[in-house]
């Protein structure tokens, strides 16, 4: 019988979802509603309007007198209005209204928006399911294969050379390209009023020493159940060397449980994966019913600036480095790992896609589990391309509205070096590199308040730079396994 090719149906799962939800979001978007029976105490009537820029609350008090609250976008608010900047920030302070809210409120956009997260959540569960024990089995199985001490070092360091060079050059292409485009200057930039959400910065000294930290786990079961992916990754990596250095029965008995519980995971992975179509369908419907279009006018040359540079490095900065080091076709090698990038794409988390990424470079692309198995999880957790040029382009985008000109060239090596280091420290999941922009803000005199403005848009950015993040993981594999193919002489 004829099938479609996996990727092809991630694809078509992908333009289905993002037809149904901007659809939705067109047609059902906005909604009011006025409701004056079973309120609270005190309250004649409610009127909630919902759209996609945001929800306000029109109270009218059984005296007659009103109150407006409103929640989002900054534009809803009028003068009088009581500002909150999340539902959860609502509901922490009316929490009757909110559950109002929750029941009446919201358009129907909205309402089936949270479904399909529901149900595309099934599928990003399942890979969660067996991403710990395929990343013990897998390391375990790919350390312990590599026959010796001398050629772990090896990868080793030819592995954190290639995500240094490429995330260097990631964050070098960012800056060149908001130096051009220079979205927050001039014509291009509409500066509005923050919607002020401040995120806690850490120094990034403190936030370095507690990865150090994170190598060293206390206790590595917890690890395996919070689960700490760093922690779980030195652990493995510790005791398969410490197998290896035991030698003889020893060695072979842990390399030989480590091979049958890959096996048994791989195939897990691989039944999991033929429901991707499904699962990308529904996160994609979901983003779109529930992210409005109109606030993406607004910031479209910062959009612009990340798509651009982005674009740049994932489609020639890392291909030429594929042609010329792993002497590889870049595109058949992009369609092999095409289900993990779609997958990126639509989850916008690394660590979520790993089993697919595991499985696409071993079996689609060719790549020996050894080489995957150590790339791999060490590139979901520490390589981030497409995070580090995302902070250099937001925070130079950022400065440029703040002080109405470009940073010096001495801050843009700071925002360089500290976006490098913030993309080491972010971990694979969603909006995790707004979370440690803090700190390069921080670095540069910036409020963490200012990073208000980008908040709205940093959803469709995550799913950007998240494909580019795993594409990177991907190129890194190729490269190092084509140097294994032909060792150097030592
Ligand atoms: N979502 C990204 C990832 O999982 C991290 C980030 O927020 O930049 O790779």
């Amino acid at each position: 019988m004829f099938r479609l090719a996996l990727h092809w149906q991630i694809l078509i799962g992908m333009i289905v979802g993002a037809a149904a939800g901007t659809s939705l979001n067109f047609f059902a978007g906005t909604t009011r509603v006025s409701i004056s029976e079973e309120l609270p105490a005190g309250l004649a009537s409610l009127e909630i309007t919902d759209s996609t820029d945001g929800t306000s609350f029109r109270l009218v008090a059984t005296d007659q007198s009103t109150r407006l609250l409103t929640v989002g976008h900054p534009s809803m608010g009028d003068a009088a209005a009581e500002m909150f900047g999340s539902l959860k920030e609502l509901a922490a302070n009316e929490p009757a209204i909110a559950a109002i809210y929750e029941q009446q409120g919201k358009t129907p956009a909205h309402l089936w928006g949270d479904r399909f997260k529901r149900l595309g959540g099934l599928f990003l569960r399942l890979l969660k399911m067996v991403a710990v024990p395929l990343i013990v089995t897998s390391l375990a199985s790919g350390v312990l294969g590599l026959g010796g001490t001398a050629s772990l070092g090896r990868m080793f360091s030819r592995t954190l050379g290639y995500y240094l060079a490429t995330s260097m050059l990631a964050i070098l292409t960012g800056l060149v390209m908001v130096n051009l485009v220079r979205p927050g200057l001039g014509e291009n930039s509409m500066p509005q009023a923050a919607a002020a959400e401040p995120v806690a910065a850490e120094g990034l000294g403190e936030v370095l020493f507690s990865q150090i930290e994170a190598m060293i786990p206390e206790n590595p079961f917890s690890a395996l159940v919070e689960p700490n992916f760093l922690s779980i990754i030195a652990f493995t990596i510790g005791f398969s060397i410490f197998a290896m250095l035991a030698g003889g029965e020893i060695a072979s008995a842990v390399r030989k449980a480590a091979e049958t519980g890959f096996a048994v995971m791989m195939a897990m992975t691989t039944a999991i994966i033929r429901l991707a179509p499904a699962g990308v369908l529904f996160l994609m419907a979901s983003v779109t019913a529930t992210q409005g279009l109109a606030v993406f006018r607004s910031l479209a040359f910062y959009m612009l600036a990340v798509a651009l540079a982005l674009g740049f490095h994932a489609m020639v900065t890392l291909p030429a480095i594929v042609w010329f080091f792993a002497r590889r076709n870049p595109l058949t090698f992009a369609r092999a790992m095409s289900p993990a990038l779609l997958t990126a794409f639509s989850s916008a988390s690394s660590n979520g896609t790993l089993p697919l990424t595991l499985s696409c470079v071993e079996h689609r692309a060719g790549i020996r589990n050894r080489t995957g198995s150590f790339v791999l999880p060490l590139g979901a957790t520490i390589n981030m391309d497409g995070t580090a040029l995302y902070e250099a382009v937001a925070v130079l985008f950022i400065a440029q509205l703040h002080f109405g000109e470009m940073l010096p060239l001495s801050q843009q090596i700071v925002v360089a070096i500290t976006a490098l280091l913030a993309s080491v420290g972010a971990a694979g999941i969603p909006h995790a590199g707004l979370v440690m922009m803090a700190i390069i803000l921080q670095a540069v005199g910036l409020p963490a308040e200012s990073q208000g403005i980008i908040l709205a848009v940093d959803r469709i950015l995550d799913m950007l730079r998240t494909s580019v993040n795993v594409w990177s993981d991907s190129c890194g594999c190729a490269v190092v396994d084509s140097m294994e193919e032909s060792p150097v002489a030592s």
